[in-house]
C-alpha cells in the first residue's frame, strides 16, 4: 500500500512540477496570450498560426457564438450583432456608454448596468469579453497541454475600480483563475527583463491605434513601482491615418465622398502609413486618381500629433517629480511605434535610444506572463514584486459638501492608510461614510464610489469621538474601506465594487478640472468651512446654554441671542467673510459667558480637594 504524502499548506506540489499559466493583453482591438515554455515568454498562436484574436464577438441567431477573426466579417454585414471594442464598455454605466459616438448597437439600461441587446439575447460587456477569454484560454489549453492554474490578465493603467473589477469578472466566468491584474506598461517592463538590470526609472511610451499611454516606472531593491501615468485616449494610428486621408482629399479637390469611398481611402490611407515605416515613398488610387504622399511630406504632417505625446510625457515626467535625463530606459510599446519617426523624435526628446527590439504588439502579453510564471510558484515570488499607482485620489465627504482625501493620486499600491475623525454634534450615535473618487475639492464634483453608516457609536460631546477610517487597496486596484470608533470598538466595513465605471476620457477630464478650477475651489472651500465652522458655533451656544442658561443675567442673555440670530441669517451667505465677521463677533459676545462656564467647571473639578493636589 502506497504511503499517502503529507505536505505543508501551499507546498502540495512538487517543486520541480512546472505549473500552466499564462498571461493575456485583453485589448481594445486585439488579444493575445503567452506563457513561459522553456524559460522563454512565447506567444501562443491557434490552428492558424494566427497569434493576434481580434476582440470581435458575433452573437448571431440560434445560439451560435463567433470569436476572432471569424467574427470580423459580419461587423460590416451584421453590425448590431457583432461587439467590437467591447473593452470600451468594461465597467461602465448606461449613461456613460450613451454618449459613445458611432456605435451601432442596440444597449439596453438595467440597473446601473449596460447591455448589448443581441440575437443571443441581451449581454453584458462582462459576458462578451468572457467569450474572448474563453477562447484563449481554450487556445492555451491545447497549445500547452493540460489545465491552466491562472492568469494574469493585463488592464490599462488609468482603469478605475468597476473596471479591473468588470475584467476579473470577466476571467472568473470564463473559468480563468486571475492570478493578477497588471498595469500594460508594468508588463511591458517586465518583458524587456528590466528587474534584472540595475535600479532606475524607466518610461513606457505606448501608442497604439486609438490611445495614448505613458508610464513612468521606476525599479528598486527588486521592486517596479509605477510613479505616474498619463497619456490622451483620443490620440492613436487613427490620426496619422486621418492626416494622409486630409492631405489626399485636398490634392484631389474633392469636396464630398460617398461612404464607401471614404471607407475605401480610410483601409489605404492605413497601408500607406504602415508602408511609409519601411520605404520612403507610398501611393495608391484615390477616386480613380493616383495620389503619392512621400515619407518626408508625411513625417512633417505627423511632427504637431507626435509633439503632442512629448508634451504629455513631460507632464508624467514632473507629475513623478522626475529628470527627464534620470530615465534609463524608454520602451516602445503599440503597433504605431513602428513609425521610424516616433522614434526618432522620443530619441531626440529623452536623448537615449529607444527599445524596440521586441514586437510592440506582443510585448504586454509577454511580460504578463513572465509574471504569470511566477505568481504560479515556478519562480520565487521574492524575483519581483510589481506595484502600481491609484489614477486618482481617494477621500471622505466631510461636513459641508467636503472631500477629505485619504489616498492621495499617484499613490503605490497595495496600500493601506487611516485617518481619525470625530462627531459634530453632542451624543451623534451614527456616521455616515462616503467613499469619493477625484481631485476637486467638493463632493459634487468628485465621483461617488460607496456609502455606509458607522452605527451605535456611544453618546459622547461633540468632538470627543475617534472613529478611525482605514482605505486599503489591493494590489489588483480594488478597495475596501472600514470605519471604527476607537473608543467603545464598534466597526463596520464596505468592500467598494462600483456597478459602474468612468471611461479613461473622463478620468482625464477630472484631472484637468482639478487644475483648471484649482483656485476656486480652494475659495469654495474656504467657504464651505467657514459655514461648518458657522453651524458648529451655532450649535456649541445652544448646548451651553441649554445646560448654563441660569448663570447669566437678561442682558448677556439678549445680547448673545442678538449675535446669534445675526450669524444665523449668513450661514449661507456666499462670502465668507461676512460669514467670519459673525462668528467673530458671536465669540466675542459669548466671551464673559465661556468664562463663567470654565470657572465653574474648574471649581467642580476641585471639590473635594485641595490646591496642592493640582
Ligand atoms: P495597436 O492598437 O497597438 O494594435 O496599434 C494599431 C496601430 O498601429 C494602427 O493604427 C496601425 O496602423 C499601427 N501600425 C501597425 N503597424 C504599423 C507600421 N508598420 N507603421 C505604422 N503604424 C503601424
Amino acid at each position: 500500500m502506497a504511503l499517502l504524502q503529507i505536505s505543508e499548506p501551499g507546498q502540495a506540489s512538487a517543486p520541480h512540477q512546472h505549473k500552466l499559466a499564462i498571461g493575456i493583453d485583453l485589448g481594445t482591438t486585439n488579444s493575445l496570450v503567452a506563457s513561459v515554455m522553456s524559460g522563454q515568454s512565447t506567444i501562443l498562436t491557434d490552428e492558424n498560426n494566427q497569434s493576434i484574436l481580434p476582440s470581435v464577438v458575433h452573437c448571431g441567431k440560434d445560439n451560435k457564438l463567433t470569436v476572432g477573426c471569424d467574427a470580423c466579417p459580419y461587423a460590416k454585414t451584421d453590425p448590431t450583432n457583432t461587439i467590437v471594442s467591447v473593452k470600451r464598455f468594461m465597467g461602465l454605466g448606461f449613461k456613460e456608454v450613451s454618449n459613445f459616438k458611432n456605435c451601432p448597437y442596440q444597449l439596453v439600461e438595467n440597473g446601473n448596468n449596460v447591455l448589448f441587446h443581441t440575437a443571443m439575447g441581451d449581454l453584458s460587456a462582462v459576458e462578451i469579453s468572457s467569450t474572448i477569454l474563453s477562447s484563449l484560454k481554450e487556445r492555451a489549453e491545447k497549445s500547452l497541454g493540460g489545465d491552466l492554474v491562472g492568469a494574469v490578465i493585463t488592464v490599462p493603467a488609468y482603469f478605475n475600480d468597476a473596471q479591473r473589477q468588470a475584467t476579473k469578472d470577466a476571467a472568473t466566468l470564463a473559468g480563468l483563475n486571475t492570478l493578477r491584474l497588471l498595469n500594460e506598461p508594468t508588463a511591458a517592463a517586465v518583458a524587456y527583463g528590466l528587474e534584472s538590470g540595475e535600479e532606475g526609472v524607466h518610461a513606457i511610451y505606448d501608442l497604439g491605434g486609438g490611445t495614448f499611454d505613458i508610464s513612468i516606472l521606476s525599479f528598486s531593491k527588486g521592486v517596479f513601482k509605477v510613479l505616474a501615468t498619463g497619456g490622451d485616449s483620443t490620440l492613436g494610428g487613427d490620426d496619422f491615418d486621418q492626416l494622409i486621408i486630409d492631405d489626399c482629399v485636398e490634392k484631389m479637390g474633392v469636396s464630398e465622398l460617398t461612404p464607401t469611398q471614404m471607407q475605401k481611402i480610410k483601409q489605404f490611407a492605413r497601408v500607406a502609413k504602415e508602408t511609409l515605416s519601411t520605404q520612403d515613398f507610398a501611393e495608391f488610387d484615390c477616386i480613380e486618381t493616383p495620389y503619392k504622399i512621400t515619407r518626408e511630406k508625411f513625417d512633417k504632417l505627423s511632427s504637431k500629433l507626435i509633439k503632442r505625446t512629448l508634451l504629455l510625457v513631460k507632464r508624467a515626467l514632473r507629475d513623478a517629480q522626475v529628470e527627464m535625463s534620470a530615465v534609463k530606459d524608454v520602451i516602445m510599446v503599440g503597433g504605431s511605434t513602428r513609425m521610424p519617426q516616433v522614434r526618432s523624435m522620443v530619441t531626440d526628446l529623452f536623448n537615449k535610444p529607444v527599445l524596440c527590439s521586441i514586437n510592440p504588439d506582443e510585448v504586454v502579453a509577454k511580460g504578463a506572463a513572465i509574471q504569470a510564471n511566477i505568481l504560479a510558484g515556478n519562480k520565487s515570488a521574492d524575483e519581483m514584486l510589481l506595484l502600481d499607482v491609484l489614477p486618482l485620489s481617494l477621500g471622505l465627504e466631510t461636513m459641508g459638501g467636503l472631500v477629505e482625501k485619504v489616498v492621495h493620486r499617484n499613490t503605490t499600491i497595495p496600500i493601506t492608510r487611516a485617518q481619525e475623525f470625530t462627531t459634530f454634534k453632542d451624543g451623534q450615535s451614527a456616521m455616515s461614510i462616503h467613499v469619493l473618487q477625484g481631485e476637486r475639492e467638493l463632493v459634487k464634483d468628485c465621483r461617488s464610489l460607496g456609502r455606509f453608516d458607522l452605527t451605535g457609536i456611544p453618546p459622547m460631546v461633540a468632538g470627543n469621538a475617534r472613529i478611525r477610517v482605514e482605505f486599503q487597496v489591493d494590489a489588483d486596484g480594488l478597495l475596501s474601506v472600514s470605519a471604527s470608533e476607537q473608543v467603545s470598538g464598534v466597526k463596520a466595513q464596505v468592500v467598494i465594487k462600483p456597478s459602474y465605471g468612468l471611461s479613461d476620457g473622463q478620468m482625464e477630464q477630472m484631472l484637468k478640472d482639478s487644475i483648471l478650477f484649482a483656485k476656486s475651489d480652494i475659495e469654495a472651500r474656504q467657504l464651505h468651512e467657514t459655514q461648518v465652522d458657522a453651524n458648529r458655533t451655532l450649535e456649541a451656544i445652544d448646548s451651553a446654554l441649554a445646560k448654563d442658561k441660569d448663570m447669566i443675567d437678561q442682558q448677556m442673555f439678549d445680547d448673545i441671542m442678538q449675535a446669534r440670530s445675526e450669524l444665523e441669517a449668513v450661514v449661507s451667505h456666499t462670502e465668507e467673510k461676512v460669514i467670519q465677521n459673525k462668528i467673530d463677533h458671536l465669540e466675542k459676545t459669548c466671551a464673559g459667558f465661556v468664562e463663567m462656564r470654565m470657572n465653574a467647571s474648574v471649581m467642580k473639578a476641585m471639590q473635594g480637594h485641595n490646591v496642592d493636589e493640582f
